[in-house]
Protein backbone atom coordinates (compact mmCIF):
# COMPACT_ATOMS: atom_id res chain seq x y z
CA UNK A 1 0.00 0.00 0.00
CA UNK A 2 1.25 3.85 -0.56
CA UNK A 3 3.28 5.72 2.01
CA UNK A 4 1.58 6.68 4.65
CA UNK A 5 -1.40 4.86 5.38
CA UNK A 6 -0.18 2.13 7.94
CA UNK A 7 -2.14 3.70 10.63
CA UNK A 8 -4.82 1.24 11.24
CA UNK A 9 -6.11 -1.72 12.45
CA UNK A 10 -8.41 -4.29 10.86
CA UNK A 11 -11.24 -2.39 10.78
CA UNK A 12 -10.16 -1.65 7.46
CA UNK A 13 -10.47 -4.65 5.81
CA UNK A 14 -13.20 -4.72 3.08
CA UNK A 15 -15.51 -7.47 3.42
CA UNK A 16 -16.31 -8.74 0.25
CA UNK A 17 -12.14 -8.40 -1.27
CA UNK A 18 -10.68 -8.84 1.66
CA UNK A 19 -8.24 -5.76 1.11
CA UNK A 20 -7.64 -2.72 3.04
CA UNK A 21 -9.77 0.25 2.16
CA UNK A 22 -7.54 2.60 1.32
CA UNK A 23 -10.49 5.50 0.81
CA UNK A 24 -13.77 6.06 2.31
CA UNK A 25 -15.90 8.65 0.57
CA UNK A 26 -18.36 9.79 3.16
CA UNK A 27 -21.88 11.80 1.69
CA UNK A 28 -24.67 12.81 3.51
CA UNK A 29 -27.22 12.94 1.08
CA UNK A 30 -31.07 14.56 1.83
CA UNK A 31 -33.47 15.24 -1.16
CA UNK A 32 -30.58 14.59 -3.53
CA UNK A 33 -32.26 12.44 -6.19
CA UNK A 34 -31.31 14.81 -8.84
CA UNK A 35 -27.92 15.54 -7.88
CA UNK A 36 -27.42 11.94 -7.44
CA UNK A 37 -26.75 10.56 -10.99
CA UNK A 38 -24.63 13.68 -11.79
CA UNK A 39 -22.42 13.29 -8.31
CA UNK A 40 -21.73 9.91 -8.97
CA UNK A 41 -20.43 10.10 -12.68
CA UNK A 42 -18.39 13.16 -11.35
CA UNK A 43 -16.71 10.75 -9.04
CA UNK A 44 -16.31 7.59 -11.20
CA UNK A 45 -14.00 9.82 -12.98
CA UNK A 46 -12.48 11.25 -9.97
CA UNK A 47 -11.96 7.74 -8.49
CA UNK A 48 -10.45 6.55 -11.68
CA UNK A 49 -7.82 9.16 -11.02
CA UNK A 50 -6.63 7.74 -7.89
CA UNK A 51 -6.60 4.38 -8.63
CA UNK A 52 -5.12 4.78 -11.71
CA UNK A 53 -2.17 6.53 -9.84
CA UNK A 54 -2.63 3.96 -7.20
CA UNK A 55 -3.58 0.52 -8.85
CA UNK A 56 -4.88 -2.37 -6.53
CA UNK A 57 -6.12 0.12 -4.12
CA UNK A 58 -9.97 -0.10 -2.82
CA UNK A 59 -12.11 2.45 -2.65
CA UNK A 60 -15.75 2.68 -1.10
CA UNK A 61 -18.55 5.47 -1.20
CA UNK A 62 -20.40 5.43 2.48
CA UNK A 63 -23.93 7.43 1.47
CA UNK A 64 -26.14 8.16 4.36
CA UNK A 65 -29.74 9.08 3.14
CA UNK A 66 -30.78 11.50 5.80
CA UNK A 67 -34.31 10.76 6.38
CA UNK A 68 -35.54 12.04 2.38
CA UNK A 69 -38.72 11.91 1.53
CA UNK A 70 -37.69 12.24 -2.51
CA UNK A 71 -36.36 8.98 -4.20
CA UNK A 72 -32.79 9.33 -3.05
CA UNK A 73 -33.27 5.85 -1.01
CA UNK A 74 -34.25 4.04 -3.47
CA UNK A 75 -31.87 5.74 -6.27
CA UNK A 76 -28.51 4.42 -3.53
CA UNK A 77 -30.05 0.87 -3.27
CA UNK A 78 -30.01 0.98 -6.88
CA UNK A 79 -26.40 2.37 -7.26
CA UNK A 80 -25.44 -0.23 -5.00
CA UNK A 81 -26.47 -3.04 -6.39
CA UNK A 82 -24.93 -1.89 -9.48
CA UNK A 83 -21.69 -1.38 -8.44
CA UNK A 84 -19.81 -4.11 -10.18
CA UNK A 85 -19.16 -1.20 -13.00
CA UNK A 86 -17.73 1.02 -10.84
CA UNK A 87 -14.46 1.73 -9.20
CA UNK A 88 -15.56 1.73 -5.91
CA UNK A 89 -17.84 -0.12 -3.84
CA UNK A 90 -21.24 1.70 -2.42
CA UNK A 91 -21.82 1.42 0.88
CA UNK A 92 -25.43 3.36 2.01
CA UNK A 93 -27.30 3.85 5.02
CA UNK A 94 -30.67 5.08 5.57
CA UNK A 95 -31.79 6.84 8.86
CA UNK A 96 -34.94 6.49 10.18
CA UNK A 97 -36.05 10.50 10.10
CA UNK A 98 -34.11 13.59 9.20
CA UNK A 99 -31.10 14.21 11.87
CA UNK A 100 -29.87 17.27 10.41
CA UNK A 101 -26.32 17.11 8.11
CA UNK A 102 -24.42 16.07 11.17
CA UNK A 103 -25.74 13.39 12.45
CA UNK A 104 -25.82 11.70 9.05
CA UNK A 105 -22.11 12.85 8.53
CA UNK A 106 -21.37 11.18 12.02
CA UNK A 107 -23.17 8.08 10.64
CA UNK A 108 -21.12 8.25 7.60
CA UNK A 109 -17.88 8.68 9.57
CA UNK A 110 -18.69 5.69 11.95
CA UNK A 111 -19.15 3.57 9.32
CA UNK A 112 -16.45 4.35 7.09
CA UNK A 113 -13.40 2.00 7.11
CA UNK A 114 -10.71 3.64 5.04
CA UNK A 115 -7.35 4.36 6.32
CA UNK A 116 -8.15 7.71 4.55
CA UNK A 117 -11.57 9.76 4.85
CA UNK A 118 -13.13 12.23 2.85
CA UNK A 119 -16.53 13.65 3.32
CA UNK A 120 -18.15 16.12 0.91
CA UNK A 121 -21.91 17.42 -0.01
CA UNK A 122 -23.80 15.78 -2.95
CA UNK A 123 -24.51 18.54 -5.07
CA UNK A 124 -21.17 19.12 -6.19
CA UNK A 125 -20.65 22.39 -4.01
CA UNK A 126 -17.61 20.05 -3.00
CA UNK A 127 -16.23 19.35 -6.58
CA UNK A 128 -15.00 16.00 -6.44
CA UNK A 129 -12.56 16.29 -9.27
CA UNK A 130 -10.29 18.00 -6.48
CA UNK A 131 -10.27 14.46 -4.83
CA UNK A 132 -7.20 12.96 -6.46
CA UNK A 133 -4.88 16.50 -5.39
CA UNK A 134 -6.00 16.05 -2.10
CA UNK A 135 -5.34 12.34 -2.14
CA UNK A 136 -1.70 13.39 -3.61
CA UNK A 137 -1.46 15.94 -0.89
CA UNK A 138 -1.92 13.35 1.96
CA UNK A 139 0.31 10.77 -0.04
CA UNK A 140 3.49 12.72 -0.43
CA UNK A 141 3.49 14.25 3.44
CA UNK A 142 3.35 11.88 5.90
CA UNK A 143 3.13 14.33 8.24
CA UNK A 144 -0.03 16.01 6.48
CA UNK A 145 -3.30 14.58 8.60
CA UNK A 146 -6.00 16.82 6.91
CA UNK A 147 -6.64 18.32 3.57
CA UNK A 148 -9.37 21.14 4.19
CA UNK A 149 -11.21 23.23 1.70
CA UNK A 150 -12.25 26.58 1.68
CA UNK A 151 -14.26 29.33 -0.52
CA UNK A 152 -12.46 32.09 -1.91
CA UNK A 153 -15.80 33.72 -2.90
CA UNK A 154 -19.22 33.41 -2.58
CA UNK A 155 -20.55 33.92 -5.93
CA UNK A 156 -24.21 32.54 -6.47
CA UNK A 157 -24.94 33.12 -3.11
CA UNK A 158 -27.69 35.22 -1.88
CA UNK A 159 -26.08 38.38 -0.17
CA UNK A 160 -27.34 38.34 2.94
CA UNK A 161 -26.74 34.88 3.44
CA UNK A 162 -22.78 35.82 2.44
CA UNK A 163 -22.97 38.91 5.41
CA UNK A 164 -24.17 36.70 7.70
CA UNK A 165 -22.05 34.00 7.07
CA UNK A 166 -18.81 36.64 7.53
CA UNK A 167 -20.17 38.27 10.45
CA UNK A 168 -20.92 34.65 12.09
CA UNK A 169 -17.20 33.17 11.47
CA UNK A 170 -15.97 36.75 12.96
CA UNK A 171 -17.77 35.98 16.22
CA UNK A 172 -17.23 32.80 16.37
CA UNK A 173 -13.20 33.80 15.94
CA UNK A 174 -13.21 36.37 18.19
CA UNK A 175 -15.32 34.16 21.31
CA UNK A 176 -14.03 30.53 20.57
CA UNK A 177 -10.82 29.33 21.16
CA UNK A 178 -9.93 27.85 18.20
CA UNK A 179 -9.80 29.16 14.81
CA UNK A 180 -12.85 28.38 12.19
CA UNK A 181 -11.39 29.76 8.82
CA UNK A 182 -14.07 32.10 7.40
CA UNK A 183 -15.15 30.20 4.41
CA UNK A 184 -13.92 26.97 5.45
CA UNK A 185 -16.18 23.66 4.26
CA UNK A 186 -17.14 20.47 5.53
CA UNK A 187 -15.04 19.27 2.68
CA UNK A 188 -11.98 17.45 3.75
CA UNK A 189 -10.09 14.56 3.57
CA UNK A 190 -8.54 12.91 6.66
CA UNK A 191 -6.66 10.45 8.04
CA UNK A 192 -8.17 7.47 10.15
CA UNK A 193 -6.64 9.37 13.36
CA UNK A 194 -8.55 12.41 12.55
CA UNK A 195 -11.56 10.41 11.58
CA UNK A 196 -11.39 8.26 15.10
CA UNK A 197 -10.43 11.74 17.30
CA UNK A 198 -13.84 12.97 15.84
CA UNK A 199 -15.78 10.12 16.47
CA UNK A 200 -14.60 9.62 20.13
CA UNK A 201 -16.44 13.26 20.74
CA UNK A 202 -19.74 12.09 22.03
CA UNK A 203 -21.97 15.29 22.22
CA UNK A 204 -25.07 15.72 20.73
CA UNK A 205 -25.21 19.23 19.55
CA UNK A 206 -22.33 18.92 16.85
CA UNK A 207 -21.00 21.59 14.94
CA UNK A 208 -18.67 20.04 12.39
CA UNK A 209 -16.60 22.85 11.35
CA UNK A 210 -15.64 23.46 15.06
CA UNK A 211 -14.80 20.01 16.13
CA UNK A 212 -12.40 19.73 13.24
CA UNK A 213 -10.67 23.05 14.41
CA UNK A 214 -10.88 21.20 18.12
CA UNK A 215 -9.55 17.89 17.31
CA UNK A 216 -6.16 20.04 15.60
CA UNK A 217 -4.15 17.98 13.58
CA UNK A 218 -2.03 19.27 10.68
CA UNK A 219 -4.31 20.43 8.21
CA UNK A 220 -3.47 22.11 4.84
CA UNK A 221 -6.21 24.08 3.29
CA UNK A 222 -6.77 24.16 -0.59
CA UNK A 223 -9.23 27.23 -1.61
CA UNK A 224 -11.47 27.04 -4.23
CA UNK A 225 -14.24 29.81 -5.86
CA UNK A 226 -17.61 28.92 -4.84
CA UNK A 227 -19.79 26.75 -7.40
CA UNK A 228 -23.47 26.20 -7.17
CA UNK A 229 -25.42 23.36 -6.36
CA UNK A 230 -25.78 21.34 -9.36
CA UNK A 231 -29.30 20.91 -9.31
CA UNK A 232 -32.13 20.46 -6.88
CA UNK A 233 -32.47 22.63 -3.51
CA UNK A 234 -30.56 23.70 -1.09
CA UNK A 235 -31.99 22.07 2.20
CA UNK A 236 -31.74 24.93 4.40
CA UNK A 237 -33.40 28.32 4.59
CA UNK A 238 -32.44 31.76 6.59
CA UNK A 239 -33.83 30.75 9.97
CA UNK A 240 -32.36 27.08 9.92
CA UNK A 241 -28.87 28.78 9.18
CA UNK A 242 -29.57 31.25 11.66
CA UNK A 243 -30.89 28.71 14.34
CA UNK A 244 -27.26 26.29 13.65
CA UNK A 245 -25.14 29.19 13.79
CA UNK A 246 -26.53 29.84 17.31
CA UNK A 247 -25.83 26.25 18.19
CA UNK A 248 -22.37 26.31 16.79
CA UNK A 249 -21.55 29.36 19.11
CA UNK A 250 -22.74 27.99 21.75
CA UNK A 251 -21.30 24.44 21.46
CA UNK A 252 -17.92 25.78 20.83
CA UNK A 253 -17.79 28.98 23.08
CA UNK A 254 -18.96 29.73 26.69
CA UNK A 255 -18.17 33.59 26.12
CA UNK A 256 -21.57 34.47 25.28
CA UNK A 257 -22.17 33.63 29.31
CA UNK A 258 -19.38 35.64 30.86
CA UNK A 259 -20.50 38.70 28.39
CA UNK A 260 -23.79 38.34 30.08
CA UNK A 261 -22.12 38.77 33.87
CA UNK A 262 -20.26 41.73 32.08
CA UNK A 263 -23.25 43.66 30.67
CA UNK A 264 -24.82 42.92 34.32
CA UNK A 265 -21.18 44.41 36.21
CA UNK A 266 -20.88 47.28 33.91
CA UNK A 267 -24.94 48.69 34.80
CA UNK A 268 -24.93 48.10 38.00
CA UNK A 269 -22.06 50.37 38.09
CA UNK A 270 -23.53 52.92 35.74
CA UNK A 271 -26.77 52.55 37.80
CA UNK A 272 -24.53 53.01 41.29
CA UNK A 273 -22.82 55.97 39.84
CA UNK A 274 -25.78 57.75 38.69
CA UNK A 275 -27.70 57.06 41.90
CA UNK A 276 -24.56 59.02 44.06
CA UNK A 277 -25.08 61.88 41.88
CA UNK A 278 -28.95 62.36 42.15
CA UNK A 279 -28.61 62.04 45.77
CA UNK A 280 -25.60 64.38 46.18
CA UNK A 281 -27.35 66.84 43.81
CA UNK A 282 -30.54 66.38 45.87
CA UNK A 283 -28.93 66.95 49.13
CA UNK A 284 -26.45 70.13 48.05
CA UNK A 285 -28.86 71.81 45.65
CA UNK A 286 -32.40 70.62 47.45
CA UNK A 287 -33.30 69.33 43.67
CA UNK A 288 -36.72 67.55 43.32
CA UNK A 289 -36.03 64.48 41.62
CA UNK A 290 -37.88 64.52 38.68
CA UNK A 291 -38.30 62.19 35.47
CA UNK A 292 -40.08 59.90 35.36
CA UNK A 293 -40.51 58.77 31.56
CA UNK A 294 -36.79 58.28 31.49
CA UNK A 295 -37.41 55.98 34.80
CA UNK A 296 -39.51 53.77 32.52
CA UNK A 297 -37.23 53.88 29.38
CA UNK A 298 -34.33 52.76 32.27
CA UNK A 299 -36.24 50.36 33.77
CA UNK A 300 -37.52 48.72 30.70
CA UNK A 301 -34.12 48.69 28.66
CA UNK A 302 -32.65 46.90 31.95
CA UNK A 303 -36.21 44.60 32.28
CA UNK A 304 -34.80 43.47 28.38
CA UNK A 305 -31.42 43.30 29.09
CA UNK A 306 -32.02 40.76 32.10
CA UNK A 307 -34.45 38.67 29.67
CA UNK A 308 -31.61 38.54 27.54
CA UNK A 309 -29.17 37.56 29.47
CA UNK A 310 -31.78 34.51 30.79
CA UNK A 311 -32.42 33.64 27.53
CA UNK A 312 -28.50 32.97 26.60
CA UNK A 313 -28.05 31.06 30.16
CA UNK A 314 -31.59 29.46 29.14
CA UNK A 315 -29.43 28.32 25.49
CA UNK A 316 -26.28 26.60 27.77
CA UNK A 317 -28.87 24.65 30.07
CA UNK A 318 -31.28 23.40 27.66
CA UNK A 319 -27.90 22.26 25.99
CA UNK A 320 -26.98 20.61 29.16
CA UNK A 321 -30.05 19.01 29.63
CA UNK A 322 -30.33 17.59 25.36
CA UNK A 323 -26.59 16.22 26.34
CA UNK A 324 -27.50 14.60 29.78
CA UNK A 325 -30.22 12.47 27.60
CA UNK A 326 -27.34 11.10 25.66
CA UNK A 327 -29.28 9.99 23.30
CA UNK A 328 -27.94 9.11 19.91
CA UNK A 329 -27.18 11.01 17.36
CA UNK A 330 -28.86 9.04 14.49
CA UNK A 331 -30.77 5.71 14.00
CA UNK A 332 -30.59 3.96 11.25
CA UNK A 333 -33.24 2.02 9.44
CA UNK A 334 -32.02 0.13 6.33
CA UNK A 335 -28.81 -0.30 4.42
CA UNK A 336 -26.47 -2.51 3.22
CA UNK A 337 -24.31 -2.47 5.63
CA UNK A 338 -23.74 -3.97 9.42
CA UNK A 339 -23.91 -0.68 12.09
CA UNK A 340 -24.74 0.04 15.40
CA UNK A 341 -28.63 0.72 14.63
CA UNK A 342 -27.81 4.25 16.25
CA UNK A 343 -24.64 6.42 16.53
CA UNK A 344 -22.40 7.40 19.06
CA UNK A 345 -24.28 8.90 22.39
CA UNK A 346 -23.23 5.68 23.91
CA UNK A 347 -19.92 5.08 22.31
N1 LIG B 1 -27.95 17.38 4.11
C1 LIG B 1 -28.29 16.32 4.96
N2 LIG B 1 -29.27 16.52 5.88
C2 LIG B 1 -29.93 17.71 6.02
C3 LIG B 1 -29.55 18.78 5.19
C4 LIG B 1 -28.54 18.59 4.26
O1 LIG B 1 -27.72 15.23 4.85
O2 LIG B 1 -30.82 17.80 6.86
C5 LIG B 1 -26.89 17.18 3.10
C6 LIG B 1 -27.29 17.55 1.67
O3 LIG B 1 -27.90 16.46 1.00
C7 LIG B 1 -25.96 17.92 1.05
C8 LIG B 1 -25.20 18.54 2.23
O4 LIG B 1 -25.83 18.06 3.41
O5 LIG B 1 -25.24 16.78 0.59
C9 LIG B 1 -25.24 20.07 2.21
O6 LIG B 1 -26.59 20.52 2.19
P1 LIG B 1 -27.09 21.73 1.29
O7 LIG B 1 -26.45 21.70 -0.05
O8 LIG B 1 -28.59 21.69 1.31
O9 LIG B 1 -26.57 22.95 2.14
P2 LIG B 1 -25.89 24.32 1.61
O10 LIG B 1 -24.86 23.95 0.58
O11 LIG B 1 -27.00 25.13 1.04
O12 LIG B 1 -25.28 24.90 2.85
MG1 LIG C 1 -25.02 22.77 -0.99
Amino acid sequence: MERGFHTVTDRAVDACSGRRVALSVVVPCHNEEACLPLFLSATVQAVNEITTAHPGMTVELVLVDDGSTDDTAALLRQAADGHAALPFAIRWLSLSRNFGKEGALLAGLEAARGDVVAVMDADLQDPPSLLPRMFAMLTDDPTLDCVATRRTTRAGEPPIRSMCAHLFYRLMNAMSPVEVPDGARDFRMMRRRVVDALTSLTERNRFSKGLYAWVGFHTAWIDYPNTRRAAGRSSWNFFALVRYAIEGLISCSTVPLAVASYIGLLLCAVAFGATCFIAVRAAMFGDPVAGWPSLACIITFIGGLQLMCLGVIGRYLANTYLESKRRPNYIVRDGNINVRNAGNAHA
